[in-house]
């Protein structure tokens, strides 16, 4: 039996696999922030470390890298729900699961009633209450640049690199993630990266029920103390459901929780190569096709996202690999919240981002009070691209060795 090329189900299984990565056994005392970012040997810095904040506050999540629900004795979280619910509606059902199995659904895609862009592409939502879905950039010949499903364990090399560059972008990142990589995830903040949610265990959210789509958004970035607030001090204000499986039942949730939608309208499919289903070639001829429309116009009158991740060394690589030629096909390469003028990105507002104007002037980050937990500022990292590209390459992926093991176990099922 042979996979189906871009199986939902498989896919959401891959690129949850390629997350789970090292969560087991907290295997050595975590240094700091400024000790993990000048690791350089990808399989130390895949080492999982002890760090008390996030093990103290464990019995407060779901289980990491379950599917979340609110906990029975989270008051806060039933208060909020029991709020945010009465504006969710209860016409638009669940579609398939929350693996992206849809064989048992019909949707009449053609009247699309539930805005579900997973099937239809659409970012105006039927419901006039809920704002569009950010798809595009305001600005002309700009690329809203970001990576989804960090903070990933070996992100060094890759963070280097953006920090030689003096580029930032913007980091969708995990709940379940933040937790298992805490200093990692102190790092893309410190480093004036701008952080969104992308929920609490990475599964297709227009398959859970409204009362659990809550919970991994709730879980993951809310008003509370959760993970992103617990280990960074800061609640998001985006978010970007994975796979991009959103309808308008889960933008009210979104919505209810503060969160700002963000989309795509190119996808790399680096996510997709190391499931084998397409090959390193595929996703660079992807790069080079959006790099292509850059050069030929298409985003003269208004910018672009592309989908790409922080997933593993290949995407990580990929990205470095094609940073010089998007610099070149694009005026410019900021963060989404940047391209939106969207200075206050966060609920609390120590921390800022740069208007457009003043990141294109070069201001690339602005002052903050820096409100992570961080005990030591992650510094300027002294590796050199070079070197930061060789450690990319040469990193053992124990995330591959569990695509293999799952994907024989998906084929025989
Ligand atoms: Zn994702």
């Amino acid at each position: 039996m042979r996979l189906p090329v871009f199986s939902p189900k498989f896919t959401a299984i891959a690129a949850l696999v390629g997350l789970i990565n090292f969560n087991s056994v907290h295997a050595r005392t975590a240094t700091s922030e400024g000790d993990e970012a000048q690791i350089t040997d990808p399989v130390e810095e895949c080492t999982a470390y002890y760090y008390a904040p996030v093990t103290d506050a464990l019995d407060g999540f779901p289980t990491i890298w379950q599917p979340a629900s609110i906990l029975s004795n989270d008051t806060e979280a039933l208060n909020t729900w029991a709020n945010i619910s009465q504006s969710v509606p209860t016409n638009i059902y669940p579609h398939g699961d929350i693996y992206g199995d849809w064989n048992d659904t019909s949707y009449n895609v053609a009247s699309d009633p539930d805005c579900w862009w997973t099937k239809s592409l659409c970012t105006t939502p039927k419901l006039s209450s809920l704002p569009a879905d950010i798809a595009s950039i305001p600005e002309p010949e700009t690329m809203g640049y970001g990576f989804d499903d960090g903070p990933n364990c070996s992100h060094n090399a890759f963070y280097d690199y953006l920090l030689e560059q003096n580029q930032k972008a913007t980091m969708f990142f995990i709940g379940s993630n933040v937790l298992d990589w805490p200093y990692e995830a102190m790092r893309a903040i410190d480093e004036g990266h701008e952080i969104c949610a992308h929920t609490w265990s990475h599964h297709y959210m227009t398959g859970f029920s409204s009362e659990d789509a809550f919970a991994e958004l709730y879980y993951k970035s809310c008003i509370q103390m959760k993970a992103i607030k617990l280990v960074l001090g800061v609640t998001p204000t985006c978010w970007r459901p994975p796979f991009g499986d959103v309808d308008d039942r889960i933008r009210a949730i979104a919505e209810g929780l503060g969160l700002q939608t963000i989309i795509w309208q190119y996808d790399s499919f680096d996510w997709e190569e190391q499931s084998g289903n397409i090959t390193a070639a595929q996703v660079y001829a992807n790069y080079d096709n959006f790099i292509a429309k850059a050069g030929n116009g298409t985003f003269d009158s208004e910018g672009s996202i592309m989908l790409t991740h922080e997933l593993n060394n290949f995407t990580m690589q990929t990205a470095v690999t094609y940073y010089p030629k998007l610099k070149d096909a694009f005026k410019y390469l900021v963060p989404v919240g940047v391209a939106l003028n969207k200075t206050q990105p966060y609920v609390e507002t120590n921390y800022s981002l740069p208007t457009f104007s003043e990141y294109v002037a070069g201001t690339t980050t602005t002052n903050s009070s820096g409100s992570s937990n961080s005990t030591t500022s992650s510094g300027s990292s002294t590796s050199q691209s070079s070197s930061a590209i060789a450690a990319l390459s040469h990193t053992m992926d124990s995330s591959l060795l569990a695509m293999i093991f799952l994907g024989i176990f998906v084929l025989a099922v």
